[in-house]
């Protein structure tokens, strides 16, 4: 069977990979970009990497441990992130007890392990399926649950990771990020040694480059159509891209599918729901500076702080580089970011910064709420196959590398 995969980010990689394990071998995947990894993005500066895309990885993320382990790629852990709070750097630990009552934060945590028990959907690599309670904004769900004051703390941490506003996030996308944030917490509160958040040696992106080698990847190609013809029950599909065209039996669509009109004869079910899909742009900049907090969260970013910075990680602790996350969404224009940006970090005293590198993303694809509950995650469950194409990424599960590693490894294995 010939399989083209369009998109060589996570989840067209460990798609190929899977697919390779299952005993697939006529793979091709295309990608646009001069390197695979997409929104996996490693920046080398003199002769060290940093993140200009997914940052964080954990010993929790059992997909991404298996391929790092296969392929040789190492991990350090990284400094917990912190809070600002009014303006000191605090550790998470501090930022609880100087707000919030011990016996309201035990409550909080039993009412929050309770949640889990209670929507084990949580934690299936799907979204299809889930019940209408979890789709609600993640304050209300979190209020309803008991444990608002995690969410209300959370909040940081989330904004900093470009996950918007609590009160603007279907639950179900924060619940799935939750465990993480819980792992920090406990790891700060008990006063332990960091086990839960690490970040790769030699850039996040190397392990992409190295899972690529065994596959036919076709970087820099520019896909111009992709036309599916079915006859007597059986689709093929006709990919052109740079002048050629070949013809595949299934194709796997890992690029944003938001942007798919672009090249693919869209059916109308999918455009309807390709349509439905939201995406906010997240602008990193890598700077070199002196005396900016180390790794921290700048404090709750209310939606009227859109351009600011919300997060600040310094990947190497003896290199004065470091990472600025700022949610510029459709509202802060490029320059004004930068201009943003400067103005924030002279507030926490820093005159001396230079711009090394910088990127903006469409970030954090989603649906709404009533999306979800109009059965969006159903329709795409249905739509699977219907056109001898499958639809993986990270809009499928949730914007981080393992679960989106984790919705394209069940995909395969439930369709191939
Ligand atoms: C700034 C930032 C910080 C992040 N931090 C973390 C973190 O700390 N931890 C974590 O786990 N996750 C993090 N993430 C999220 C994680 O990187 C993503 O969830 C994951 O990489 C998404 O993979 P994907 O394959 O769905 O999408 P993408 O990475 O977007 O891959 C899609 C691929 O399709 C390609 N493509 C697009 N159009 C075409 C076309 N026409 N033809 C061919 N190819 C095409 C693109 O070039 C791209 O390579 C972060 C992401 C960003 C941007």
């Amino acid at each position: 069977m010939k399989i083209a995969i369009v998109g060589g980010g996570v989840a067209g990689l460990t798609a190929a990979h899977r697919l390779r394990a299952k005993g697939y071998h006529d793979i091709t995947v295309y990608e646009r970009g001069a390197s695979v990894g997409g929104k996996v993005c490693s920046y080398v500066h003199d002769g060290r990497a940093y993140e200009l895309g997914a940052l964080w990885s954990s010993p929790r993320y059992r997909i991404i441990g298996e391929l790092a382990e296969q392929v040789g790629a190492t991990r350090r852990a990284d400094r917990l992130p912190a809070v600002l709070d009014h303006a000191t750097t605090s550790t998470y630990a501090r930022y609880l007890r100087n707000h919030y009552r011990l016996r309201d934060v035990g409550t909080a945590f039993v009412k929050l392990a309770r949640t889990f028990l209670r929507y084990p959907v949580i934690r299936k690599p799907t979204l299809a399926g889930i019940p209408a309670a979890v789709c609600d904004d993640f304050d209300r769900f979190a209020g309803r649950e008991g444990f608002q004051i995690l969410a209300d703390v959370s909040a940081s941490f989330f904004t900093g990771c470009g996950y918007l506003q609590n009160d603007r996030v279907p639950a179900i996308y924060l619940m799935k990020m939750m465990h993480l944030f819980i792992d920090v917490l406990i790891v700060d509160v008990l006063g332990l040694k960091n086990t839960r958040i690490d970040i790769f040696d030699n850039g996040w992106q190397e392990l992409w480059k190295a899972i690529a080698k065994d596959f036919d990847v076709r970087c820099s190609s520019t896909i111009t159509q992709i036309s599916r013809h079915t006859e007597n029950g059986l689709t093929t599909t006709a990919i052109t891209a740079d002048d050629a065209a070949e013809v595949y039996d299934r194709l796997i669509l890992a690029s944003p599918l938001d942007t798919s009109h672009l090249f693919l004869d869209l059916r109308p079910d999918e455009h309807e729901l390709f349509a439905k899909i939201q995406t906010h742009r997240y602008k990193v900049t890598l700077i070199e500076a002196t005396s900016l907090p180390h790794a921290s969260v700048v404090d709750h970013v209310p939606r009227t702080m859109a351009g600011h910075v919300n997060l600040i990680a310094r990947q190497h602790r003896d290199a004065d580089v470091f990472t600025i996350y700022q949610q510029i969404e459709d509202v802060v224009s490029e320059d004004d970011a930068t201009a943003l940006l400067f103005e924030d970090i002279a507030a926490m005293g820093v005159r001396d910064a230079t711009v090394i590198a910088a990127k903006t993303w469409n970030y954090f694809p989603h649906v709404s709420t009533d999306d979800i509950r109009a059965g969006f995650y159903e329709s795409m469950s249905a739509l699977q196959g219907r056109y001898g194409t499958y639809y993986v990424g990270s809009v499928m599960n949730m914007e981080t590398v393992e679960h989106t590693a984790q919705f394209s490894s069940e995909l395969v294995d439930r369709y191939f």
